[in-house]
């Protein structure tokens, strides 16, 4: 049987790869679900006459954002510890509420609500590190999009699981469901080296190389962690993390805000992956990470927004311009991360990182049709001189008007068409009632 064929025409599409491309006046050709051709629009509508076309005149197309380190659940905790230290804000905020409220019901409402928002940010694809992964994994599929979802693992027990070997278990236990599914992925991510002994790392290094999952860890967040690492170990993080087998190009270092050059040629001697969390390094006063060191040293960055509960937005565009923007500042640098750069930190860098890149990541024919259209014929993104310098400097999330995940619409002219917004409010705030109470 023949697949259906479908026409998106934009103004103008930025493909990602090939590298420095920016076609106008051109239209992607889908054929069930996947990129069959980018051409310019009259030659697609003389070779697919007939085919339904999607006309968007005044917009730019890009490939579906990739938010490659998140914590979907915890949207119900946003704004929850504002204004504290990373531990404080742990430790007498973050880790109570969820003693008090982690449940699948809580994983369910709470990453169905960072589904819808994600999606109308432009989202596509999210990397994810939680409890009850099998149950974000519903969450998804009921929005149509693509996850990599990490199963947490911890020393210390929580209503998801007893110790360190019953999170392994409960991590792992998705597996089957998750390698039938073109959609999701399977993550392992023990939380912390300050939450998690050698041994678990050892055998989740032992896990990873066997099954070949990746690995997603947060990583030199703070000075702190450092200093009690040597007090403890007499070894910095990513040290003890190299003897444990850890350190290697199934890994994803998170934040990694603290690093020596050392580290930096280690990591990228070990083609390790790092998840660049700006707005939450600056929020929770962790600092600013060395990215234009690690991107020297040909080191893989991708951008994420880490959770809610210490962003608070799920907001690719505004993560990157303010990744962008630090590293103009910090290296004096003006042409530190252009726009180009930033696009690519938003959708092919972490689609690498996760293993992801020959499915989404860049608009290619034979790759999805992951896809996001923003709309620049608006006030403030007036004059268009650059389109790919507004999705940073001038557009933002409110440009975003239709989203694909394999051809198939999932925000349609700022509208969700799968997820009811009216219900997920009534959700939002009945939880809030249960976090106060
Ligand atoms: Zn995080």
């Amino acid at each position: 049987m023949q697949k259906t064929i479908s026409l998106i025409s934009a103004r103008w599409i930025a493909p990602v790869e090939p590298a420095d491309t920016l076609f106008e006046n051109h239209t992607v050709v889908i054929e069930g679900g996947t990129i069959k051709a980018i051409m310019p629009t009259a030659a697609a509508r003389a070779s697919y006459v007939g085919a339904v076309e999607t006309k968007l005149e005044n917009h730019i197309l890009i490939p579906g954002l990739i938010n490659l380190h998140t914590h979907a659940a915890m949207t119900l905790l946003r704004g929850l510890a504002d204004d504290k230290p990373l531990m404080t804000w742990l430790n007498d905020h973050i880790w109570p509420a969820e003693t008090k409220l982690l449940s699948k019901e809580f994983v369910l409402d709470g990453t169905q609500l960072a589904c819808a928002e994600s999606l109308r940010a432009g989202v596509t694809c999210f990397a994810d590190m939680y409890f009850y992964h099998d149950t974000a994994a519903a969450a998804v599929r009921k929005a149509g999009m693509r996850a990599a979802l990490g199963g947490a693992i911890l020393e210390f027990p929580t209503p998801y699981a007893s110790d360190a070997e019953a999170y392994i278990q409960r991590a792992l236990e998705v597996r089957q469901d998750f390698d039938s599914d073109p959609t999701l992925k399977l993550l392992l991510s023990p939380h912390a080296p300050y939450t998690v002994s050698d041994a678990t790392f050892e055998r989740v290094a032992t896990i990873a190389a066997e099954m070949d999952v990746q690995v997603m860890v947060h990583i030199q967040e703070t000075a702190s962690e450092i200093t009690d690492s040597l007090k403890q170990y007499n070894e910095r993080p990513i040290a003890r993390l190299d003897r444990l087998g850890v350190i290697g190009p199934n890994l994803i270092a998170v934040h990694c805000v603290h690093m020596n050059a050392e580290e930096i040629a280690l990591f990228s001697a070990k083609s390790v992956h790092v998840a660049h969390c700006p707005v939450s390094n600056l929020k929770l006063g962790s600092g600013i990470a060395p990215i234009n060191a690690m991107l020297a040293a040909n080191i893989n960055v991708g951008i994420g927004t880490d959770g809610t509960a210490s962003n608070n937005r799920l907001d690719m565009l505004a993560e990157a311009r303010l990744a962008g923007l630090l590293q103009k500042g910090v290296s004096g640098d003006a042409a530190s991360l252009p726009a180009l750069k930033l696009l690519e930190m938003c959708t092919l860098a972490p689609a690498k990182a996760l293993g992801w890149d020959a499915e989404i990541g860049s608009l290619l024919p034979g790759k999805a049709c992951d896809m996001v259209a923003l709309n620049l014929d608006t006030i403030e993104t007036q004059p268009v001189f650059d389109p790919l310098s507004h999705l940073f400097y001038a557009a933002g999330r409110e440009h975003v008007s239709h989203v694909w995940v394999d051809g198939k619409v999932l925000l349609e002219n700022g509208k969700l068409t799968r997820l009811d917004e009216a219900e997920l409010m009534i959700k939002a705030k009945s939880w809030a009632a249960r976090v106060g109470s």
